[in-house]
């Protein structure tokens, strides 16, 4: 326990030097990169580990997960969620979750709306944008996403900060970079489009965040390079 918790002290700061060395060499001020501590498949000893070091926003993919391990970590730390989340779990998901970056549909934006409103709740979130076109992936197709937008300017209970996007699976760092970049061009034109703040790029993981603040990002989630290697359930043992 104690030697595993030394180990996530050195990977922490292993990556917050990783973000600083790209922010210097891009020219662009630490703070306005946020590192997102994404503890899936982790429990609430290593949080309050990470937490104990000064992290104070983690991420979690699935609702029924962060159910139970949310209550469990410190108070004061924030939580995203960077999974799809589907609509039925909407009503829990704002309640749990301060900030939301897979919103991929008008609905679900409508719902966490009604939902943070009846749990007097107000909820930032990000439009995850489908940048590649992979069919595989969530999020929006670009030509769909001005559309939910605009709607979410009427609404009261989320405030759309800006944009998320999971790029293909490569071995390559730089085979990322387009969709970054992409991710960063669309979200120039839509705020000018629409007169809209969407300061925030969700995007880059453990091992393409260099790339990905090169290409604009505000907050990269970081997994494996702080918590180390997860090792997952075997399959139909959660249903969650
Ligand atoms: C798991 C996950 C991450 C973190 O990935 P690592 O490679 O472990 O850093 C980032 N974003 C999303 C959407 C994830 O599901």
């Amino acid at each position: 326990m104690v030697e595993m918790s030394g180990h996530i002290m050195d990977n922490l700061e292993a990556v917050r030097a990783r973000i600083a060395a790209v922010c210097t060499q891009a020219g662009r001020p630490l703070e306005s990169v946020r590192l997102l501590a994404v503890s899936k498949t982790y429990g609430p000893e290593a949080v309050q580990t990470v937490a104990a070091a000064g992290q104070v926003i983690f991420g979690e993919n699935r609702v029924q997960e962060a159910a139970a391990k949310i209550p469990a970590c410190p108070g004061h730390l924030q939580w995203h969620l960077i999974g799809h989340l589907q609509r039925n779990k909407a009503a829990l998901a704002a309640r749990l979750f301060d900030w939301v970056h897979s919103v991929d549909s008008l609905k679900l934006l409508e719902a966490l709306d009604r939902h943070a409103g009846e749990a007097g709740r107000r909820l930032e979130v990000l439009v995850q944008v489908n940048v590649s076109g992979e069919r595989a992936k969530s999020g929006l197709a670009p030509n769909e996403v001005l559309a939910v937008l605009a709607r979410s300017n009427e609404l009261t209970n989320v405030q759309v900060r800006g944009l998320m996007t999971i790029p293909p699976l490569t071995e390559d760092p730089e085979k990322a970079r387009p969709h970054f970049r992409a991710l960063r061009d669309y979200r120039d034109q839509w705020a000018a489009e629409l007169g809209m703040d969407l300061d925030e790029l969700s995007m880059g993981m453990t091992h393409d965040l260099e790339v990905a603040i090169a290409e604009g990002a505000t907050v990269v989630r970081v997994g494996t390079g702080i918590f180390g290697q997860r090792v997952y359930p075997a399959k139909g043992t959660d249903p969650a």
